[in-house]
């Protein structure tokens, strides 16, 4: 149960997500697993699937990796031939278990269950609301207010029901949501979180629908991306076929620009356009921008090689894979304490001396947050007997936080919002500090028509937000 205000607040806050769905396939729970494995990246704390075989719908939901939490005993809880699965990171806690997705519910059109990558902006009143009206919430997550205004909607259908729900939520939501027989799917109007729509050629020459925050989760069970569930858009598949509809007017495109920079798998569409050229021409524009006579350009594995790879590529000078990640060290492992989070870089990141010994590093990285990993990594590699270390990035400065979906930290400990580039240079201890600009930004998501978002960059929200700290007012999509 939520405790306080403050509390839902802060959970809000902290939503990464990845999201699949799947229609018409005897397999639907081991295809939804095998599609959450590929979207692991986008939440490594909890996971769940839910799943109907026609007549109940069957849920698995725990703390963990998908790897661990769906053993064959797991999947086999989970008959049916649609599915809905999701990938979470959440804030650790009591809540945290609460919060793991799909949520189910039993009202009187029927059970449902619902997954969301994304997040509400006006959840707060809307969930004020509806409790001062007799609902009662088991989570934290915004998600659940998207459940409880479909079960308490006086539409008698549960797609008519949740359009009525999807009219009243305001900001970022990419939807999967499970009915006994259908699966229904939804984007929000500006289309700020991904999700991508596919087909499964089954042997017997039918065909089974997908669901994807990302392509690469398409990739590994053999679907074929179609294109994009547009903004606005919600997509019903059930006995009846597939039907497409738009349930409000699509307003101006918002689409994230860190799913670009950071967040989404190089091997991944997102938005319609491939992630791994995106992040060639940052590395390319950066080096064009922020050219300095160096030996070696390292990359930041694993978030700043594609951007390394292009600015190599453009300055000529060697690309040198000169700092190793363990890839076995979990977020959850380091998140109990500071001291063991101090210890974190170390665990994750190991230099090459032999490399870097008496060289002139730039080093490349997708983003600086808090600027506290940053400052470790030039320390480790200057300990490593590097001359001098110059840090790229391959993005703007992250000035605002991201109320759409992303886990920023609050305006006072994002060390760009209270600091020159001068003074985060100084914080991370490198030789020089150089941030692509906003135009090469755009100009690396081919962006002339202003499809993105950019608020993390610019302070400039699409959406009215009034969370935390501040309150701005709708500026229109900077
Ligand atoms: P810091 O500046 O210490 O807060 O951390 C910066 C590092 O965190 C960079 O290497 C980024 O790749 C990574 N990073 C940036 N944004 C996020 C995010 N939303 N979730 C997880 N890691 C992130
Ligand atoms: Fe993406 Fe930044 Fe916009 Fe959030 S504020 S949706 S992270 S571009």
């Amino acid at each position: 149960m939520l405790d306080t205000e403050a509390d839902f607040q802060f959970d809000k806050l902290h939503e990464e997500c990845g999201v699949f769905a799947l229609y018409g396939h005897p397999e639907a729970a081991n295809l939804v697993y095998l599609g959450l494995y590929a979207l692991q990246h986008r939440g490594q704390e909890s996971a769940g699937i839910a799943s109907s075989d026609g007549r109940k719908i069957h849920s698995v939901r725990k703390m963990g990796h998908v790897a661990e939490i769906f053993t064959p005993d797991a999947l086999n809880q989970l008959p049916g031939d649609l599915a809905i699965g999701h990938t979470r990171y959440s804030t650790a806690g009591e809540t945290a278990l609460l919060n793991a997705q799909p949520l189910s519910v039993d009202c009187a059109k029927g059970q449902i269950a619902i997954a969301h990558n994304g997040n509400l902006t006006n959840a707060i009143e809307l969930r004020r609301a509806l409790e001062e009206d007799g609902s009662i919430f088991q989570s934290t997550s915004d998600t659940e207010v998207i459940l409880h205004l479909v079960a308490r909607s006086r539409e008698r259908t549960i797609p008519a029901a949740l359009r009525e729900a999807l009219l009243q939520i305001e900001g970022a939501f990419s939807l999967v949501m499970l009915a006994k027989n259908r699966v229904i799917v939804a984007r929000d109007p500006h289309g700020f979180r991904p999700l991508a729509m596919g087909r499964l050629e089954m042997a017997d020459g039918g065909s089974a629908v997908v669901f994807a925050s990302e392509t690469c989760a398409f990739d590994l069970i053999g679907a074929t991306y179609t294109g994009d569930v547009e903004p606005g858009e919600m997509v019903i598949a059930g006995p009846e076929g597939l039907t497409r509809e738009r349930y409000t007017p699509p307003e101006q495109p918002a689409h994230c620009s860190f799913e670009h920079v950071y967040f989404s798998r190089p091997d991944s569409v997102v938005f319609g356009r491939a992630v791994a050229p995106s992040r060639d021409l940052m590395g390319r524009l950066l080096a064009r921008e922020h050219a300095i006579d160096a030996d070696i350009v390292v990359p930041v594995p694993d978030s700043g090689v594609a951007a390394a790879i292009g600015y190599a590529a453009e300055s000529g000078i060697p690309y040198q894979q000169a700092l190793i990640r363990n890839h076995y060290v979990g977020r959850t492992f380091i998140e109990p304490s500071q001291a063991i989070r101090d210890f974190g870089v170390k665990l994750k990141l190991n230099p090459i001396r032999h490399m870097l010994e008496g060289m002139r590093v730039i080093l490349v990285d997708d983003s600086i947050v808090r600027g506290t990993t940053s400052r470790k990594i030039v320390r480790m590699v200057r300990n490593a007997g590097a001359k001098e270390v110059h840090v790229r990035i391959s993005c703007p400065p992250t000035v605002s936080p991201c109320y759409y979906g992303v886990d920023t930290p609050s305006l006072r400990e994002l060390i760009a919002a209270n600091s020159t580039v001068e003074q985060i240079r100084e914080f991370i201890e490198a030789d020089s500090l150089a941030y692509l600009s906003l135009e090469s930004l755009r100009e690396s998501l081919e962006d002339s028509d202003r499809r993105f978002c950019y608020a993390c960059y610019t302070g400039k929200y699409p959406t009215l937000v009034q969370i935390e700290e501040i309150v701005t007012a709708k500026t229109g999509c900077c």
